[in-house]
């Protein structure tokens, strides 16, 4: 190959034996580029640099074993096995094989010398290694490995063998032509952060020197994979920070004086703001009074009142000769917002419309209609407000609630809505999930923060008992007591199944025999399957109290409020998250009136289990349920992964990197200060073209 030819950028099909067959399957691997190889670390290693004397040999090890044959026979135990004596003067091993072949059997005469690797067992014969890796040796016996043997994350029909040879010829190429693979940390900023070389650190990982603990460089703490973690988080970073400056490049509308219109909003309004409403309120002020677009994320625990901060901040740009929208990521919650919205605006005067995938025909060519001519002021809606056939007048605050839920890419979409007036909305993001710091600082690195960090006045914290399936009937009983006296109930059925149906059968059981248990309730039911309008009259029969009972699949999640309702019961809940199940128990605990959850489990429980519905039962504040939630079942789950692009780390683990995160911050800084042109490069590397390309201003 030529020099002026970047080896490390071309395909993988520029490698010796590789054919479209083998690219495919490497393609399953995400591997692409000559330099992609470079970046498939290993999972673990082997240690076959070194040959261990039988008679120090434990179960467990893994090991290169080289002894004398002292005999080879077929043995008729519960399975027929060939079973080979090996001595090697500290002690005997036995190698057994249960699929062999009489050629094999024919190998392991006495005397033959054999070296054999594999995991020694204790077996019926004392320790025994089944299947092992092996060779007869001549008298000129190869040497043994000089490097420990790196397993990769393999596909079907792409073995070890196959991989580490290519990942070889990649290392050679890498050697050849060093400056195909700039470190675009600079020999200053190592020095200053303390960071090995890029190559070297490949180099380790790959072939690492038999003085390396294996243990060490596979649970990611040696400095050479702590190096690549690093520099990934710093890729993550460094491209959130683009979409950051994309979206500053833009022009804001200059929002100073919502302050009449706000006024008139805060005096119908039944109750005034906290403290934490109001400060968080003014950082918006001060946001949207700017020509930057505002990009806040609001957090703020179950029942914190976000709604109403979304209402000010919507009224700001409203005020200002502007409309705004707020999305919601379930159809119950956006028709929810859509009925708190009419109820506050329309009294001011101002046009609430509701646009969701479900509203077809006439209907929806009206509402889009009046969103293009502006009559509807203030939208809100599901991510049918993303859709390409949505055209506002002038959209000046785009508010996005639970924004876990949608990703940085969908944020965008619908910053794009402001276009057409030649604007960019400012962006408002709340979130009741808690983000703990560190996930904060990389997913979150493109929004500044403003926590509400206090509930409203006279909530009682809800009660929480976790109590066995058995106890049923109890749970019925507490259910009729409570109703009887004039206060409401959540049934939430989880997830049972994989499948919605299933779910939403299961929740028409559980009605049927709730409605036989407590005839002389009234009991509703809503689930995903029910049309929006239907699921919208059980949900409006609740609200106004004509149920007393509402059975309900996890649709009712997210947001939904009915003060009245102190009682819930959560059956299963060992089957959802942390964060899930605080969700929805901030359903109940709205009003005054004392609150109680019940967690209905299935037994036995799992010590996993037990655990995370002992912190429910301690604990309501919601931070510390996240950092619990992200403890037990890691940051993939938490945030919903997929959305946030965090699982396509291919290094760095959030948990076991956390600490590296309070480092990419100032590295980032650090980078974008001395080379600013290294910024690019290393998005493309680590998140791909795509994403290289969609900095792009
Ligand atoms: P969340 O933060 O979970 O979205 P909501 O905005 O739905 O919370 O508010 C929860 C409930 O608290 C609603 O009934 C809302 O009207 C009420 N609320 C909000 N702010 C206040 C306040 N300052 N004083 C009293 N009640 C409030
Ligand atoms: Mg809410």
């Amino acid at each position: 190959m030529s020099a002026d030819i970047n080896a490390l950028d071309a395909p993988v099909t520029s490698l010796k034996g590789v054919g479209e067959a083998l690219a495919a399957k490497l393609g399953r691997l995400r591997i692409a580029s000559v330099a992609d190889l470079l970046f498939h670390l290993p999972l673990r290693y082997q240690d076959r640099t070194r040959i261990t004397p039988i008679g120090t040999l434990r179960a467990g090890h893994e090991a290169v074993v080289e002894g004398d044959v002292v005999a080879g026979e077929v043995v008729r135990g519960r399975r027929r096995s060939l079973l080979v004596r090996l001595r090697d003067g500290s002690g005997i091993l036995s190698l057994r094989f249960f699929h062999f072949s009489p050629a094999q059997q024919q190998q392991f005469q006495p005397g033959v010398r054999v070296r054999c690797f594999g995991e020694a067992r204790a077996g019926a014969t004392g320790l025994e290694i089944y299947h092992p890796e092996y060779r007869l040796l001549s008298a000129d016996a190869p040497p043994v490995e000089d490097h420990l043997t790196p397993i990769y994350p393999a596909t079907e029909g792409l073995h070890q063998t196959r991989l580490r040879a290519l990942i070889e010829q990649a290392l050679s190429l890498l050697d050849e032509q060093p400056e195909a693979l700039p470190d675009w940390i600079d020999s200053e900023l190592r020095r200053r952060f303390g960071l090995p070389e890029l190559h070297h650190c490949l180099h380790v990982l790959h072939q690492p020197t038999p003085d390396i603990n294996p243990a060490q460089l596979a649970s990611g703490q040696h400095p050479a994979s702590q190096r690549l973690a690093l520099e990934e988080l710093l890729a993550h970073r460094l491209s959130l920070r683009q979409v950051r400056l994309r979206i500053q490049k833009d022009g804001a509308p200059r929002l100073p004086s919502g302050r009449n219109l706000q006024a008139r909003f805060l005096t119908q309004l039944p109750f005034s703001l906290t403290g934490a409403q109001r400060r968080v309120l003014d950082e918006i002020s001060v946001d949207v009074a700017g020509e930057t677009p505002m990009l806040r994320l609001v957090q703020g625990d179950v029942g914190s009142g976000k709604t109403v901060v979304a209402a000010m901040a919507a009224l700001s740009a409203i005020a200002g000769d502007c409309q705004a929208a707020m999305m919601a990521p379930t159809e119950i919650l956006a028709e929810q917002h859509f009925r708190t919205f009419r109820d506050w605006f329309e009294p001011l005067g101002i046009e609430v419309a509701w646009l969701a995938g479900k509203l077809k025909g006439k209907a929806r060519l009206d509402t889009k209609a009046a969103i293009l001519d502006g009559r509807a002021r203030m939208v809100v809606g599901t991510h049918a407000l993303f859709q390409g056939d949505v055209h506002f007048q002038r959209l000046g605050m785009a508010i996005i609630d639970e924004q876990h839920r949608f990703g940085v890419h969908q944020r965008l979409a619908l910053r794009e809505k402001g276009e057409a007036g030649g604007l960019t909305p400012h962006q408002l993001v709340m979130t009741a999930t808690p983000i703990p710091r560190t996930l904060a600082m990389s997913a979150y690195a493109d929004l500044d923060v403003s926590v509400i960090d206090e509930l409203p006045p006279g909530r009682t914290p809800v009660k929480t008992v976790v109590v066995p399936d058995e106890r049923r009937p109890d749970v019925v009983a507490r259910i009729r007591h409570a109703c009887a006296e004039g206060r409401q109930a959540y049934w939430v059925c989880t997830l049972i199944e994989e499948s919605e149906v299933l779910q939403c059968q299961a929740a028409e059981a559980t009605r049927d025999e709730l409605t036989e248990a407590l005839p002389e309730l009234a009991i509703g039911l809503v689930h995903g399957r029910m049309k929006a309008a239907d699921k919208a009259a059980v949900m409006d029969a609740f609200k106004a109290g004509e149920l007393d009972l509402l059975v309900a699949t996890t649709v009712i999640e997210v947001g939904v409020d009915v003060p009245n309702a102190s009682l819930m019961i959560i059956e299963n809940p060992e089957r959802l998250g942390l964060s899930q199940l605080h969700q929805l128990r901030g359903r109940v605990g709205r009003g005054s009136t004392e609150s109680f959850c019940v967690l209905l489990y299935h037994g036995p429980l799992s010590a996993n289990s037990r655990e995370r519905l002992a912190v429910m039962r301690e604990t309501t504040d919601g931070f510390r349920i996240a950092e619990k939630d992200l403890e037990l079942r890691g940051p993939g789950e938490v945030l919903g992964t997929r959305q946030t692009g965090l699982a396509q780390m291919k290094i760095a683990d959030l948990e076991r990197d956390a600490e590296l995160l309070e480092r990419v911050a100032p590295l980032a800084d650090a980078l974008l200060l001395s080379h600013p042109d290294a910024s690019q490069p290393l998005i493309r590397r680590w998140l791909g073209e795509e994403a290289g390309r969609y900095g792009q201003v």
